[in-house]
């Protein structure tokens, strides 16, 4: 069984947006600059956010952290991203999610509909979400863009192959189903409705887990020698769970027992036994995540400037 190294992919790729930033940089006379909103205080999106700012920085892009209080309005909210939208040093803008649940039920699609779909780095707007359908998108959701370029630059090849998605949202799912799609695999998508869902999962030479079940993906999903990305994140902080998914004197449980939480992925450890090759949950898609975010926000830096170029503005 072969790992499949989301750090060192994401490393790779970064490292690829450095020189291409300076050149930006250069032409431009200012850096590639991307704005992230967050509200409020949830622990887990200040620490992604926190990798994001970082990881922008190394890889010279210019990122600005807009904050509003855990009470901010929706219409606070959308004033941000309009300001963002007119403002000229930023190409790229980015709303956390989640958002406060006091924003109303619809404050996602309302602040992802309002992103000028140019300015669009997270792939979430319609436009950008129908020139994907249509295979002519260059601003695609960065989670599924991140697992094609670690299967590519992977070697697992994926024209022909079978593959199966399981989980179907805006996010990750169905952009993930399209992508496939689109480099010539035979696509399922399954989802909680879908019945015997392991024996659909079995016949997949890709399978794609994308759910946010600990441990949901067992050996039964699995055709021996199948490729496995594991999309799912979850912060375990039940001891018994632990020691059921990774057994009693694993390092899990030591990890555990030292930090009070694990991070887990959708798939089953004992998954490592029959596939041919695996994603580790940390340090497989999640890297490849913030890579393509820096990567998305370069590409909207440039085509700005082309279309800033071609218009004369
Ligand atoms: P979501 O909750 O929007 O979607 C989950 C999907 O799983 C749904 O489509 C649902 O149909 C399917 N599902 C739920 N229960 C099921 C079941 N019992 N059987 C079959 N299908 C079932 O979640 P999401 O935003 O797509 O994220 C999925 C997971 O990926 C989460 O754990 C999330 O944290 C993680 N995630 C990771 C990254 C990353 O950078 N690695 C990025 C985004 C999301």
């Amino acid at each position: 069984m072969r790992w499949l190294d989301g750090v060192a992919v994401a490393n790779a790729i970064r490292a690829e947006l450095k020189p291409a930033a300076d050149a930006f940089r250069a032409a431009a006379a200012r850096p590639p600059g991307l704005g992230i909103v967050l509200v409020g205080e949830n622990p887990a999106s200040e620490i992604y956010v926190r990798g994001k700012l970082k990881s922008a920085a190394e890889a010279g892009l210019a990122a600005e952290l807009v904050r509003l209080d855990a009470s901010a309005s929706l219409g606070d909210l959308l004033r941000v991203v309009e300001r963002l939208n007119e403002s000229e040093a930023h190409d790229g803008i980015l709303v956390q999610s989640p958002l406060p649940g006091a924003m109303g039920r619809d404050a996602d699609r309302r602040v992802f509909d309002l992103v000028r779909p140019d300015k669009d780095v997270d792939g979430f707007h319609p436009v950008n979400v129908g020139r994907l359908v249509q295979n002519r998108a260059s601003l695609v959701a960065c989670t599924p863009s991140g697992v094609i370029e670690l299967l590519e630059r992977s070697a697992i090849p994926i024209a022909g192959a079978r593959a199966v998605v399981i989980g179907r949202s805006d996010i990750v799912g169905k952009p993930m189903a399209l992508l496939l799609l689109h480099r010539n695999a035979t696509v399922t998508i399954c989802h909680s409705k879908t019945p015997d869902l392991a024996r659909v999962a079995a016949e997949a030479d890709i399978l794609v887990a994308a759910i946010g079940r600990p441990g949901f993906v067992t050996p039964a999903f699995v055709k021996p020698g199948a490729t496995v990305v594991d999309v799912g994140i979850t912060s375990l902080t039940d001891r018994a769970q632990v020691e059921r998914m990774f057994g009693a004197g694993s390092k899990r449980l030591e990890t555990f027992d030292r930090r009070g939480s694990v991070t887990v992925g959708d798939v089953h450890p004992s998954v490592a036994d029959v596939a041919g090759a695996l994603t580790p949950v940390p340090g497989g898609v999640g890297p490849l995540t913030i890579a393509m975010l820096l990567k998305n926000t370069l590409i909207a830096a440039n085509e700005r400037a082309r279309e800033a170029g071609r218009t004369g503005r």
